[in-house]
């Protein structure tokens, strides 16, 4: 195969996903955007939409390997072969030789603390690890995300807005939680091209509106323009200056 699929994808969220064993979640990688996608499916819906994304999937979808693949019993001997009380490491060895092996084998590592956190550890590596060969296996790169771009946008331009929908557009300043003011208040908002995907960029957003154009946001909401794009809410009481406001439809 000639060329990778170079994509922006966060790679905690896909960690995530891979880490995800509920049977009813199915996660799908959009091979335009880098986005992850979950559905709730009970077992008929499941079949059905399997079916249909592995029709699509050559051209826009992945689909994510479920649970069971991700950590498997080889993992578990593995990490069995660390383990140093013989004891535990014939109950382990008992528990991972019938089904429902991984749920047994969480059950008897609950009683060793030390042990447990340990797995949880040797399980984020191995997470990684099947996460890495499922990227190689499937042709895909990671490249970093863009970084995150703001625009202030005025109350008039949201409400002439034909991409945000009009149940959305009552959504304004309501209460002040310092002095119980329920109205006067200079409300600004913003459009941020993607929301913070990691605890730094989530700082660097709190820092940058803060620094460049003087506010506290009260919130973002995500998905109103129905693409990655968010809306940043935020609000000055005029009668005593506090920038803690309540938001609400
Ligand atoms: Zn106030």
């Amino acid at each position: 195969m000639s060329g990778k699929i170079e994509l922006p994808i966060d790679l905690k969220e896909l960690c995530n996903a891979f880490e995800d064993s509920s049977n009813d979640h199915r996660y799908y990688l959009d091979l335009e955007t880098g986005g992850i996608t979950l559905d709730f499916l009970d077992a008929a819906e499941r079949e059905e939409l399997d079916e249909m994304v592995d029709e699509a999937s050559k051209e826009r979808y992945r689909y994510l390997p479920n649970a069971e693949s991700k950590v498997g019993n080889k993992d578990m001997e593995e990490f069995i072969e660390t383990v140093k009380g013989a004891k535990l490491k014939e109950k382990l060895h008992i528990a991972i030789a019938r089904s429902g092996a991984f749920k047994r084998f969480k059950n008897v590592l609950t009683s060793y603390p030390n042990e447990i956190e340990r797995w949880f550890k040797f399980k984020d590596v191995k997470i990684m690890d099947h996460v890495n060969e499922w990227l190689e296996e499937e042709g895909i790169e990671i490249i970093p995300q863009k970084p995150i771009e703001i625009r202030e946008i005025s109350p008039l331009e949201i409400s002439d807005s034909k991409e945000i929908e009009e149940s959305w557009k009552g959504f304004c300043a309501r209460g002040c939680l310092k002095c119980d003011s329920e109205e006067g208040f200079k409300e600004r908002y913003f459009v941020i091209s993607r929301c913070p995907d990691s605890e730094e960029e989530e700082h660097w957003l709190d820092e940058t509106l803060k620094n460049k154009f003087g506010i506290k946001y009260q919130g973002i909401t995500a998905g109103i323009f129905n693409d990655s794009r968010g809306l940043i809410n935020s609000a000055v009481c005029r009668k005593c200056g506090s920038k803690d406001i309540f938001f609400d439809f």
